[in-house]
């Protein structure tokens, strides 16, 4: 068995649903650049799971998704406070700099990938002079980079304080779905409800092969998004095989099926984990993700036993990720495999 899915969720492949989606869009010739009835149809599956008309885009991937975002809601000479451990910061190779022409990225801290309404002010209070990158957008991740969700009143809370500030608030939802799995509440409850004005609503990690949306709820802040979008080369010309997956993902609700699957997957593995001595869970389990602390000899043993999992999200540990596709019987051979490797380092004397 190839035993390298725990890397990412996005290690595995397109779900049954989009890519029955994908057969079905195969069929025939339709118009291009997004004039087709799929279209029509993913951006109305949107707004209806939403219960919001507002304004949807199509594109390839999410650092695309966020940057472009983030650049239509700033000038050049604006900042966006985000998380220290934000994907706009971390793993986007400097796109939303780059996408809004220098807008600044300001960094926050804040436990367990979450920012708190009081690191919001402080670095609003801290500096308003013409000498610093005026604040403009509040990014937060939903679900965070270290796999924690939001509530709806922390998200109304913040903002509330980001719009009494005149900042607008930017949602990364490459994990969307499995914020929405674990409440178990409706979108828009922690979206537009909230305060959220924009969110960039992941797909590929949900299911999809390609493609994020990007939603506007204040559909003003849309403006000619259309042609960042173009310019971006983030205008798919066959768009149809970008919204079919969508229809495919939202006409019955797998999106939300397969986000359950991977966080009682994560569940699951959290579970067994808990009472292994040599095996620390660093975060708390409430989306698709575990991050643990072991013994350097400990990720070795795993490593050589071909399991895969990354470890360089700041000092949080080692990640395993979970997704649609991750089954039980993948979960109980990892957790088989960590006892042993425990079992083995604790004979060597070097487990603790
Ligand atoms: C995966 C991910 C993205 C999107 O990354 P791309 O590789 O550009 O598609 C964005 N934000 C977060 C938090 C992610 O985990």
């Amino acid at each position: 068995m190839q035993k390298n899915h725990f890397a990412s969720d996005n290690t595995s492949g397109i779900c049954p649903e989009a890519w029955s989606a994908l057969e079905r869009a195969n069929r025939g010739r339709l118009p291009s650049y997004g004039d087709d009835d799929w279209t029509d149809r993913a951006a109305d599956l949107i707004r209806e799971l939403f219960e919001k008309d507002c304004e949807v885009f199509f594109v390839f991937n999410g650092t695309a998704a966020n940057s472009l975002a983030l650049a239509s809601l700033c000038q050049s000479y604006h900042s966006v406070l985000c998380h220290e451990l934000a994907h706009v910061e971390t793993d986007e190779c400097g796109a939303p700099e780059f996408f809004s022409n220098g807008t600044k990225i300001l960094l926050l801290q804040g436990d367990e990938g979450r920012i708190l309404p009081g690191a919001i002010k402080h670095a609003i209070e801290r500096r308003s002079d013409i000498h610093y990158p005026k604040p403009r957008v509040v990014s937060l991740t939903q679900a965070t980079e270290l796999g924690t969700v939001y509530q709806p009143d922390e998200l109304r809370e913040i903002c509330e304080v980001a719009h009494g500030l005149n900042l607008s608030v930017h949602m990364d939802g490459a994990r969307f779905a499995n914020a929405a799995a674990s409440l178990g509440l409706p979108p828009k409850s922690f979206t537009w409800e909230a305060g959220v004005d924009v969110l960039c609503f992941g797909g590929t990690k949900n299911g999809m092969a390609i493609g994020e949306a990007v939603i506007f709820f204040r559909k003003e802040l849309a403006h000619e998004f259309d042609y960042r979008c173009k310019q971006a080369g983030q205008l798919c010309s066959k768009m149809r095989f970008l919204a079919s997956q969508w229809v495919g993902l939202l006409e019955d609700g797998a999106w939300l099926k397969h986000a359950r699957n991977a966080n009682r997957m994560a569940t699951r593995l959290a579970d067994a984990i808990e009472p292994l001595p040599g095996l620390a869970i660093k975060s708390k389990v409430q989306a698709n993700s575990v991050f643990l602390d072991m013994t350097d000899a400990v990720a070795r043993g795993l490593l050589d036993r071909g399991w895969k999992f990354y470890s360089f999200i700041g000092n949080a540990g080692y990640r395993f990720m979970c997704s649609w596709a991750t089954t039980a019987e993948e979960i109980d051979e990892l957790v088989s495999d960590m006892k042993q490797v425990l079992a083995e380092t604790d004979d060597a004397g070097n487990g603790r």
